[in-house]
C-alpha cells in the first residue's frame, strides 16, 4: 500500500499545474474516524471539473499524516481509465470501475499517481489534521489549569 507522501510525490505536474480550478464541498466532506480506530475514513465532493466528484480516502493511522497508508477512490473519469487499475496493483485501490481493463492506452506502465480531485481532499485533511494538532497543543497550555486552581 502506498502512504500518502507516495502518492502525492506520484501525481503528474499537469495535475499539480491545475490544481487552484479545483475546490472542496465543505457542505458534502466529512472526517470520521471507524468504530474500531484502525484507519480514518474522509469522504469528499471536489468542484471545478466538468461536473462535481465524489472521493473516498482511508487512511490506515491514529491521525491524518504523510506516512500513513492509505487507499482511495474517486468518481472521475481520469481515476478510472487511468488510475484505477494502477493503484489496485499497488494496493491503494480497489478495482471497481474499470472492469478489470489494463489501460493499456491511457497508462502502459501502470505508474501510480492521484486526481486533481484526491489531490484536493488530501491536501485539505492534511491541513485539517494540522489545524485540529494545533488547537489541541494550545488548549494543552491554557493560562491557568484546574489543578493550579485547586491548589489555591
Ligand atoms: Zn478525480
Amino acid at each position: 500500500m502506498l502512504s500518502i507522501e507516495q502518492l502525492l510525490k506520484a501525481t503528474s505536474p499537469e495535475v499539480i499545474r491545475n490544481i487552484g480550478r479545483y475546490h472542496l464541498d465543505l457542505a458534502h466532506t466529512k472526517i470520521d474516524s471507524d468504530e474500531h480506530g484502525n484507519h480514518i475514513l474522509i469522504v469528499a465532493v471536489v468542484s471545478g471539473g466538468e461536473q462535481p466528484q465524489k472521493c473516498s480516502i482511508r487512511v490506515f493511522d491514529k491521525n491524518i499524516n504523510i506516512k500513513a497508508g492509505c487507499f482511495v477512490y474517486c468518481s472521475c473519469k481520469m481515476f478510472i481509465n487511468k488510475l484505477e487499475v494502477a493503484l489496485a496493483t499497488q494496493g491503494s485501490a480497489k478495482v471497481i470501475n474499470a472492469a478489470q481493463k489494463l489501460p493499456t492506452k491511457t497508462n502502459p506502465k501502470l505508474l501510480p499517481g492521484i486526481c486533481p480531485h484526491l489531490m484536493v481532499a488530501i491536501r485539505a485533511s492534511l491541513l485539517a489534521e494540522q489545524q485540529k494538532q494545533e488547537q489541541q497543543k494550545q488548549q494543552k497550555v491554557a493560562p491557568i489549569s484546574p489543578k493550579l486552581k485547586k491548589n489555591r
